[in-house]
This record gives C-alpha cells, sequence and structure tokens, in this order.
C-alpha cells in the first residue's frame, strides 16, 4: 500500500515511522515557520510544501503578509497555499476572513492547490467560493472535514474540491464517507502520532466496500497535489 499524507505540520511529521507513507503534504501556520519549511524541503523529496497563516495565528501578523507569501509562492510553482481557514471558536472573525481572503484569493491567481481549515464556519467559505466561476478554482482540500450533510452536498457541487480525514467516528465521518464519492477522498494525519494512515484507509475501504480504495485514494492526493 502507498500512502500520502495529505495534511501535516512541520513540528509533527509522523511518516518516518508509517513505513507506507511515500509522502507528506507539509503545511505551515505563521510566517517563521515558513522559514522552516523551506529549510527542511532541502533536504528531502517526500515533502510537498504549502505555505499560509493559519486562523489561530493570525494576532501577531505582520503587515504585508500576502505581498511576501506571493513572492515565496512565485519562486517555486509546486509551492502550495496552507493551512488558512475560519474557526468560530477562535476570536476577530472579521480579521480571519481578512486574511483568509487574501490567501486565496493569491492562490486562484497563482492556481495553486488550497489546504483549508474550517470549524463552524462553513456558510461563510460557501460564500467566498460563490464569488468565484468553478472553472478559475484550483484544487482544494477541505482537511479533517467536519461538514455535515447539506454542506457536503454544496461543496460536492464542485469538481475540484477534495476532502481528507483523519479519524472516522459514527457522528460524522462514517455518514460523511458514504457520502462522499470515493474519487474526491483523501487521508491525513494532521501531525497527530496516533492516527495510523493504513488503518484508516482499511475503516474507509470497510464502509465504502471496496477493497482497491488504497490506490484510488493515493491517485485522488497526486491529483490534488499537481493541480
Ligand atoms: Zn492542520
Amino acid at each position: 500500500m502507498k500512502i500520502i499524507d495529505a495534511h501535516s505540520h512541520i513540528d509533527f511529521m509522523t511518516h518516518r515511522e508509517q513505513m507506507d507513507v511515500v509522502g507528506t503534504v507539509c503545511c505551515t501556520v505563521d510566517e517563521f515557520q515558513w522559514e522552516v519549511l523551506l529549510d527542511m524541503v532541502k533536504h528531502s523529496d517526500k515533502i510537498y510544501s504549502a505555505f499560509g497563516i493559519h486562523p489561530w495565528y493570525i494576532k501577531f501578523l505582520d503587515d504585508g503578509f500576502e505581498s511576501r507569501l506571493e513572492n515565496l509562492l512565485k519562486t517555486n510553482s509546486s509551492f502550495m497555499v496552507g493551512e488558512i481557514g475560519l474557526d468560530k471558536y477562535k476570536p476577530d472573525m472579521d480579521k480571519q476572513i481578512a486574511v483568509f481572503e487574501k490567501q486565496f484569493d493569491l492562490a486562484v491567481k497563482l492556481h495553486r492547490t488550497i489546504f483549508i481549515h474550517c470549524v463552524g464556519a462553513w456558510d461563510k467559505i460557501l460564500h467566498i467560493l460563490k464569488q468565484y466561476k468553478q472553472s478559475e478554482l484550483p484544487n482544494i482540500l477541505m482537511h479533517s472535514y467536519n461538514g455535515n450533510e447539506r454542506i457536503t452536498n454544496e461543496l460536492l457541487n464542485y469538481d475540484n474540491i477534495m476532502f481528507s480525514f483523519n479519524k472516522i467516528d459514527e457522528y460524522y465521518g462514517i455518514g460523511r464517507i458514504q457520502q462522499i464519492p470515493t474519487n474526491k477522498i483523501l487521508v491525513e494525519t494532521d501531525g497527530k502520532r496516533d492516527v495510523v494512515l493504513s488503518g484508516l484507509i482499511n475503516e474507509i475501504s470497510h464502509i465504502k466496500q471496496d477493497d482497491d480504495i488504497a490506490e484510488t485514494i493515493y491517485n485522488n492526493t497526486l491529483q490534488t497535489i499537481n493541480g
């Protein structure tokens, strides 16, 4: 089984301990981490890099971050955008939206895959998505996906939106896995040591009654990354 971890972080790289994991998408949360990741990718060809400002880390954000992000993305066409998003349980939603929109817009302009964190703000994300034509959007990964059935139906209208999971529980996961087509499902650790990706894939395989799902998920991940 070949697996790519579709969403992890620089300070929690767990792929080294999981034999089947041949690559990891490494997301950043602030500008300091951009520098660390730039250094890490020089020493590894198994890291797929995403640069962004996470909604939990907007408090100390310096002005002009968007032009620094743009310059960074332009240095390498494989660099992606993430982790960016909205979180209802964190302060200053107005600033969260402003920071998210600047980064989202930049990713659309440069056509880079986007890794989104969303907690309790799905209608705001949908509102922003609807400001764009579907054909101009890059690939978008909804990480640690937690939307309800209605939100999922809305998001499934977009060909280039994918969904990744780091756990499958009876409240959300099973229903969502049943609802989402196999060609839109990815798996991730989100940097958590206790997430075993091969076990997660087996659970999904069981729910979908599909023995070949590992290969499909691997291909979904490559397609999401490669745009
Ligand atoms: Zn994350």
